[in-house]
């Protein structure tokens, strides 16, 4: 049976090159090391480990292609942040460590912008950073409170991040309501096809091999089972993040949360005229069921949001993949920010999972007894911070080094997530509550209390 993989997302459906699936296992092997699963973590860890040791054999083991996952389905925003922040976690309260991680993440922008330009990854990278819309006096007191934080707690400096006034705030986007915003400079966009696949190319170029239709079972100490043979490996690195729970012992370690996108028809310049983000800034606003967007390479509209409800027992449910009440929810919220966009034909609808970790901070990690490593639980910001993942793994494994080997996310173990049907409870209730917080705050003007008490609780 042919799978159509095009049909998967905007950039999928419009990558240049073949997406014919590589060749699959052919029975047993033994390499130095083995990677499970094709995106954005496997493929760096892969990448930055043939820079290390162009002799090392290593082979990236796919279930489906490269760029399946979460890679080839993703917003664009290659930005220079983790969701939950550097310093929301005990390991990272030591201001200089978080510090320092939130430097290396700000750097990492820039290096996929030079890794792609010097492997001829043509993935329409710009650097135009992030404009997060203030729409309303709730969102303007979080903002202002999350500056001042950054700025005092890290010390960036307005280069980095800082509060723009209304005005300057719709010179980057027209959006309604808008009462200012927060400007954040390391970030760009990119289609996130265009990287992996691209990726994977200059990974097999360093000598590396990828199997695709390739399903990994199980991974134990020196061993990877697949459907098509046996891996024999001295490390075996875990690179599945929203699929992880299909893994034997893997179900509670990280949850599977959709995210859904739409695409639009290009758009004629007159409308972009009147909507903005000339240098392809990305955008959001400040509500707590996370939105994003991006001006692509060919004059589309790409956005997205949260909101899909969590499955019971993390199921990964593709049929709600391609149209969904929540698709024209998203659209809907898109035409609210950007009235000039009523009626505009949306040409793509898609979703992908998120891999979210009980305390929704990512983790790097290598067990030198067992030759067990992962990397993951980026939550919905793993373009940038994978990289860096990558780059650590691949320090770790060849025992290099370096100023990353210990970051804050290095090592760390969050807790499992509980058992059905708490699990299922308190996900699809978290979701409700950003619901009803972003409602509540966008009618009193006030910041929700709900809201935080929320995060509190789910970290
Ligand atoms: C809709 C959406 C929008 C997003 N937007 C952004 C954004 O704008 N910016 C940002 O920073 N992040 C974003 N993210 C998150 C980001 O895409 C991910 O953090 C990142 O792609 C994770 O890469 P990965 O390699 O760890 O996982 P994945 O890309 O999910 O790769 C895992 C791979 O493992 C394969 N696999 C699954 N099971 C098996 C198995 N049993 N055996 C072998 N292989 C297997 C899968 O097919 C897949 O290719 C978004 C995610 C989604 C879904």
């Amino acid at each position: 049976m042919t799978v159509d993989y095009r049909n998967r997302s905007l950039w999928l459906d419009g990558f240049p090159g073949s997406l014919d699936p590589r060749p699959s296992l052919d029975g047993d092997s033994t390499v130095d090391v083995a990677i499970v699963g094709g995106g954005y973590t496997g493929l760096w860890t892969a990448y930055y480990l043939l820079q290390l040791d162009p002799t090392l054999r290593i082979l990236v083991i796919e279930k489906e292609i490269v760029g399946f996952g979460a890679s080839g389905r993703n917003g664009g925003w290659c930005i220079g942040e983790i969701a939950a922040g550097p310093d929301r976690h005990e390991d990272a309260t030591d201001n200089a460590a978080a510090r320092r991680f939130l430097h290396e993440l700000f750097a990492t922008v820039d290096e996929v912008g030079n890794v792609a330009q010097r492997e001829s990854i043509d993935c329409h990278f710009a650097k135009g950073g992030t404009i997060r819309l203030a729409r309303g006096p709730a969102h303007l007191a979080r903002q202002r409170g999350e500056v001042d934080h950054q700025h005092q707690a890290f010390g960036l400096s307005d280069d980095d991040l800082r509060i723009v006034d209304a005005a300057e705030a719709r010179r980057h986007i027209r959006g309604t309501d808008t009462v200012g915003g927060m400007f954040f400079a390391h970030s760009a966009a990119l289609d996130p096809a265009r990287l992996v696949r691209g990726l994977a190319d200059s990974v097999e170029r360093s000598g590396g091999t990828i199997v695709e239709q390739t399903a990994v079972t199980s991974i134990e100490p020196g061993r990877v089972v697949t459907d098509r043979g046996i891996v024999r490996a001295e490390i075996i690195v875990r690179a599945l993040e929203g699929y992880t729970g299909s893994l034997a012992g893997h179900a509670r370690t990280l949850a599977p949360l959709y995210s859904l996108m739409v695409a639009t028809e290009p758009l004629p310049e007159s409308v972009w005229n009147e909507i903005g983000l000339a240098d392809r800034q990305t955008f959001a606003d400040e509500r707590h069921m996370v939105i994003y967007g991006q001006r692509t390479a060919d004059g589309r509209i790409a956005f997205g949001g949260r909101g899909a409800p969590y499955g019971f027992a993390s199921r990964i449910d593709a049929s709600i993949e391609h149209r969904s009440r929540i698709h024209d929810r998203i659209f809907e919220t898109l035409v609210d920010l950007l009235p000039v966009l009523e009626g505009t034909k949306i040409t793509h609808r898609w979703g992908g999972v998120l891999g979210v970790p009980r305390d929704w901070f990512p983790s790097v990690g290598l067990n030198r007894a067992t030759g067990l490593a992962w990397a993951g639980g980026y939550v919905g910001e793993g373009v940038a911070a994978s990289n860096l993942a990558g780059r650590t793994l691949a320090d770790l494994i060849t025992g290099t080094e370096s100023n990353r080997i210990d970051l804050p996310w290095v090592g760390h173990q969050s807790r499992r997530w509980e058992p059905e049907p708490i699990r299922w409870l308190e996900i699809n209730g978290a979701l409700r509550v950003m619901g009803a917080a972003d409602r509540s705050e966008s009618r009193s003007g006030r910041e929700s209390r709900l809201a935080q008490w929320m995060w509190r609780l789910l970290r």
